[in-house]
């Protein structure tokens, strides 16, 4: 039953459960919804001010954190205790980014490790999935005073190069800031829903989304059809974007008065007066031919055609980026039916012009580029919330689906997070001779042991005709359809006999189930690491003591006694390795086997293959 509210502030009646579209941007953060009365998205802002919030915390001497743009006046002044750019941290290990630690102005722990970083501010530690949840928290603080209603419901958008961890941690992070993540959905597709591409379900289209904000560029070729919304490719640079256009104006000024760079980096207030100055050159540019203002006693000013010269260089590179995402797509130029701007920096029309000839096409650029990501993630939010009946309901599979196979691995055919209705298949054989029967057991969950994850069914298919172990051809599938129902159907392709069970993967599991289940997995994910190598070796030496302990059986006239006897040997150490599960061990006399057996198997397959020349005429 949907609660109805009233809107103290306008006296309107309102939804008491709003879900909000969330763009937890790396300079710009903002909420958007779905305005109730003109069922058109808008960005939420207070009377007269922006609707951007810099995604800055600071922290004062105790240890209290501040958001946005006051946080954003201590970049220069605090920097050690004022944290920007904490989403390109997420899900990153010291080892992923020193190579950019410079960046950084303040402490990430460096120990060097493969553990997920930290950021040390005073004596505290803050990891990055906190810092995203108090901008997170100002976000929902800020939305929830201009509703004048609570909020807990939000669609948040990353971006598509995200991997699973990093998505995990920004949901993690919503949490924390009590906000229910509804859906984790991919920039630039929300960016295409802003401009209606992708809302006709009759729609298949190929789009461009080229994003430059203020330090990263991405450029992600989408493939949209039936409402679904595939990734074909991305590309960018993660340290490109606006800041780089401000710097590459302060060196212009600097060059002209005869400073260089290190000299104002003596003098704090003077390099970040010097850096607003830029960047209001920058913007004024984007509409006017020509900036001048005063700065320290002196005109500092730049004509537009100078600027366009400044930032050539920038632009060429995200074009070179475009030109490579679109290989990667194995598309051409022709093959691109819209291009989407996103991204504060966009407004600079030397770059939409460059944009448009690289495509040959105008760009979209009709909606403000710096709130387009957050509006499609309000789209998206309203037909979460059932509000728009017209629009196919995209669904994805909350964890993954699999099979068990040998040693009891978990088997994936289903990725978590894959989009339904989808299907895949995966072919399988038996290990033993004459195997008749074969059992299906199908599990959900992210852990490497099916022992760890949740069995949905199981089944048998029987009949398989007599055959050498590995020759049946046993085809598994797995169909989810558009209700959310899993079929999986098993068939021996050789003698055609098959069978199948239905089954619906999501019932019975509460949503912190599924949340539990994501966890383990992140918290376990060495230990599972080490558990499947295990098995997978083990399951290695398994057959290969069978396949040579049948082939000495066969062809003992071939070999001499000292190889049978040496055989022997290497299979009881063997053996032994996989008794005492020691993996290495396990490796070391697998190869060991190999080394002593592959001279007589090459001989033994010799005499097969010239046997079976003899008996053939061509
Ligand atoms: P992000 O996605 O990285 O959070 P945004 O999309 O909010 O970033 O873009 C921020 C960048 O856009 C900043 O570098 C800002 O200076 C730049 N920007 C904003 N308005 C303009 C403008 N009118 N002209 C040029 N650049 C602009
Ligand atoms: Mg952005």
């Amino acid at each position: 039953m949907a609660k109805i509210g009233i809107n103290i502030a306008t006296g309107s009646l309102q939804q008491a459960e709003m879900i909000v579209g969330i763009d937890l941007g790396t300079t710009n953060s903002l909420v958007a919804i779905i305005h109730p009365d003109t069922k058109q998205p808008v960005a939420l802002k207070e009377f007269n001010s922006s609707s951007l919030v810099p995604s800055i915390v600071h922290f004062d001497g105790f240890g209290n954190p501040t958001v946005g743009e006051q946080a954003r006046t201590f970049l220069e002044t605090d920097p050690k205790n004022t944290i920007f750019s904490a989403k390109r941290l997420m899900g990153k290990s010291y080892q992923d980014i020193k190579d950019n630690a410079q960046f950084f102005t303040y402490k990430v722990i460096d120990d060097d490790t493969a553990s997920l970083v930290k950021v040390q501010v005073g004596n505290q530690f803050f990891s990055p999935i906190e810092l995203s949840s108090f901008i997170l928290k100002e976000l929902k603080n800020r939305a929830e005073h201009i509703l004048k209603t609570p909020v807990t419901k939000a669609v948040i958008t990353v971006p598509a190069y995200f991997n699973d961890a990093q998505r995990q941690a920004t949901r993690v992070a919503g949490k924390i800031a009590g906000l229910d993540v509804l859906r984790i959905v991919n920039e630039p597709t929300a960016a295409s829903l802003a401009y209606g591409l992708g809302l006709r379900q009759d729609e298949e289209k190929t789009i461009a989304v080229y994003d430059l904000g203020g330090g990263t560029f991405d450029i992600s070729i989408l493939h949209i059809s039936n409402g679904i919304f595939e990734v074909l490719s991305t590309n960018g640079d993660t340290y490109l974007g606006g800041d780089d256009i401000d710097r590459s104006i302060m060196e212009y000024w600097l060059t002209e008065g005869g400073i260089t760079m290190e000299e104002l980096q003596q003098h704090q207030s003077l390099l970040q007066s010097l850096r607003l100055k830029a960047e209001e050159a920058k913007k004024h540019l984007s509409t006017h031919d020509h900036f001048s203002t005063n700065w320290n006693g002196e005109v500092l000013s730049i004509k537009r055609t100078d600027f366009e010269q400044l930032i050539i260089g920038l632009i060429n590179k995200t074009i070179k980026c475009c030109e490579r995402a679109l290989q990667d797509a194995k598309l051409t130029i022709a093959a691109i039916d819209s291009i989407v701007m996103v991204g504060g920096s966009t407004r600079v029309p030397a770059i939409k012009q460059a944009v448009g000839a690289f495509f040959g096409k105008p760009v979209n650029d009709s909606v403000n580029p710096d709130e387009v990501v957050a509006l499609g993630a309000a789209i998206q939010a309203d037909i979460l919330a059932g509000n728009n009946k017209d629009f196919l309901l995209l669904d994805i599979t909350p964890l993954s689906l699999g099979i068990e196979t040998m040693g009891g691995l978990m088997d994936v055919l289903i990725p978590r997070n894959s989009k339904i209705p989808t299907s895949v298949g995966r072919q399988y054989t038996t290990h033993k001779d004459g195997q008749g029967s074969m059992r299906i057991s199908v599990y959900q969950g992210e852990r490497d042991m099916v022992k760890d994850n949740r069995k949905l069914a199981e089944f048998n298919l029987t009949g398989i005709p007599g055959m050498p172990a590995g020759m049946p051809k046993v085809e598994i599938s797995f169909l989810i359809n558009a209700d959310g129902i899993l079929v999986v159907k098993a068939k021996e392709l050789r003698s055609g006999i098959e069978q199948f069970i239905e089954v619906t993967p999501q019932y019975g599991l509460t949503d912190e189930q599924v949340e539990g289940m994501l966890m383990d997995s992140i918290t376990h994910a060495k230990d599972d690491m080490q558990t499947r190598a295990l098995v997978e070796a083990t399951t290695e030496a398994e057959q290969i003591l069978a396949v040579t302990e049948k082939f000495i059986s066969k062809n003992q006239q071939l070999l001499t006694s000292e190889e049978i006897l040496a055989t022997a040997g290497a299979m009881q150490a063997l053996q032994l390795a996989v008794t005492i599960n020691d993996k290495n061990l396990i490796q070391n006399k697998i190869e060991e086997l190999n080394e002593i057996s592959r001279p007589f198997a090459e001989r033994a397959m010799d005499a097969a293959v010239s046997g079976a020349l003899k008996g053939k005429s061509i």
